[in-house]
């Protein structure tokens, strides 16, 4: 459902996704491990056309992200397009990103009619089951400088599920949080990935919780995947050189 081909990134000289080939099966849980500055943000932000690719091609659900196949050639996608693709994908950021100046309820539902064209009876609806699912039915009123980290986050991750996407990113989404918060937050994802046809793309140093949810870890080290596999094998037998030294670093 996501393939890297041969993706190229620089930021200026610096070259951050080296010719990467990466990729996600539909429903997988995929979780991205790796040093600073090795990439993983930067993955998660080209798949929401957030930032662009200097080289290769990012497909999502059969389609190229960049591009748009006009008369059997790739060329530069419309906005139509791009709109139509990141319907596809929800993120949940390391620092919420919440609109400050609405209510939890609104946030969750302002994407949903805008976007999806719910009336706004049934993005209500759906915004109360979503509150319910994360357990925040009874904060839908207040706003969210209002709420602790751990409540913020978790309306994130319902604000995410609210536009229903086939794939959800989650970049680092417990590191902004004191650490009595992160198990809420944690549950709540882990309660996601127990369902079947969500694919999950998660950047995380949770490594404990990566080895419970993920099918599959994979090493980022300088803008390649140095290393990946099922979470009990890279954990506990990782072969690269580099994956033993960040894992001795971290655990
Ligand atoms: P971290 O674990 O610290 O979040 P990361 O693996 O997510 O790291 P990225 O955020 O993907 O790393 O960044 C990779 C590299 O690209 C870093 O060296 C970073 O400084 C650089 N970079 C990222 N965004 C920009 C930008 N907008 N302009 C210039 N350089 C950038
Ligand atoms: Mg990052």
């Amino acid at each position: 459902i996501i393939k890297f081909d041969k993706v190229v990134k620089r930021f200026g000289s610096v070259t951050v996704l080296n010719e990467l080939d990466f990729s996600v099966s539909p429903g997988e849980k995929v979780t991205i491990i790796g040093p600073s500055g090795s990439g993983k943000s930067t993955v998660l932000r080209i798949l929401m056309t957030l930032e662009s690719i200097n080289d290769g091609v990012v497909w999502v659900d059969g389609e190229p992200l960049w591009h748009e196949e006009r008369g059997g050639k790739l060329q530069a996608a419309s906005e139509k397009h791009m709109h139509r693709m990141r319907e596809k994908l929800g993120m949940v950021f390391q620092q919420f990103n919440l609109f400050p100046h609405m209510t939890v309820r609104r946030n969750l539902t302002e994407a949903p009619i805008r976007v999806l064209k719910l009336s706004k009876k049934e993005a209500r609806e759906r915004a109360d089951r979503l509150l319910e699912m994360v357990g925040l039915q009874d904060q839908a009123d207040k706003y969210p400088h209002q709420l602790s980290g751990g409540q913020q986050q978790r309306v994130g991750i319902a604000r995410a599920c609210a536009m229903r996407p086939r794939i959800m990113l989650f970049d680092e989404p417990t590191s902004a949080l004191d650490p009595e918060l992160v198990g809420e937050v944690l549950n709540v994802i882990r309660n996601l990935a127990e369902e079947h046809d969500l694919t999950m793309l998660l950047v995380t140093h949770e490594m404990q919780f990566a080895r419970q949810i993920s099918d599959r870890v994979c090493f980022f080290d300088r803008g390649r995947i140095c290393e990946e596999g099922p979470p009990s094998e890279l954990f506990s037998e990782p072969k690269e050189a580099r994956t033993k030294e960040f894992l001795r670093a971290v655990v």
